[in-house]
């Protein structure tokens, strides 16, 4: 598998923001969107290490923390990600969450135990949003977040249409969350409140309030 970074942090999305976690990222990805900011995670002569599951559940092990990130680019395009999180759940107490980005479908993932997953849905201010696997909106549950983040009204539009849609409040977290720079959380406040937005959570990237907004590797 390969990886690109691997690193202890905090948690910095989703519903285990704040805690300690551990940070795969793998690298590459089938998207492109105009805001990404790991880009050179995905370029072609990118650095990487070769690592096994084997070797990568060893790691997390060796750092005793219990939330895994399963981290991209895209990770779902690595094909022993099942492998790996089958792996990763013979370590005690672990739990495992995979951030992908919504073109890939996740019943794909072959493992035994079900990791939780954090599911983007590109809006059309990241210029991919016809990537988008509609399924896994249908294949989300409890222990899953559906994410979009948002940059301008017409990304707030799309949200609210795919939320009630596919009655994802009700079925999963539901998270928005301001592109960095774009849209003024406050604006996505706003919105919340005049559209009467009940069980969505506003969530600000905490790396980028706490470090360099350009730092890696935290
Ligand atoms: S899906 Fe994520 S990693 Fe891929 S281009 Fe978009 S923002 Fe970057």
């Amino acid at each position: 598998m390969k990886v690109v970074e691997k690193f202890v942090s905090i948690n910095g999305e989703s519903t285990r923001a704040g805690e300690l976690a551990v940070f795969i990222r793998f690298k590459g990805c089938n998207l492109n969107c105009t805001y990404c900011d790991t880009k050179w995670a995905n370029e072609p002569d990118c650095d990487f290490t070769e690592m096994t599951p084997e070797e990568i559940a060893r790691y997390v092990e060796e750092t005793k923390v219990k939330n895994v990130t399963l981290t991209g680019g895209e990770p779902l395009l690595q094909n022993e990600i099942g492998i790996l999180v089958d792996r990763l759940y013979e370590i005690p107490g672990v739990r495992v969450e995979i951030e992908t980005n919504g073109s890939v479908d996740i019943m794909t993932v072959q493992s035994v135990n079900r990791p939780s997953f954090t599911v983007d849905y590109k809006s059309p201010t990241s210029s991919c949003e016809s990537r988008m696997c509609m399924t896994n909106y249908e294949n989300v549950g409890k222990e899953d977040t559906v994410k979009f983040v948002v940059g301008s009204n017409e990304d707030l539009d799309k949200a609210k249409e795919i939320i009630d849609r596919y009655g994802l409040k009700d079925r999963c977290n539901v998270y928005m969350s301001p592109v960095f720079g774009m849209i003024e959380p406050a604006d996505i406040v706003d919105y919340m409140i005049d559209n009467n937005m009940n069980g969505i959570r506003l969530q600000i990237q905490m790396h980028k309030v706490i470090w360099n907004p350009d730092q890696r590797g935290v």
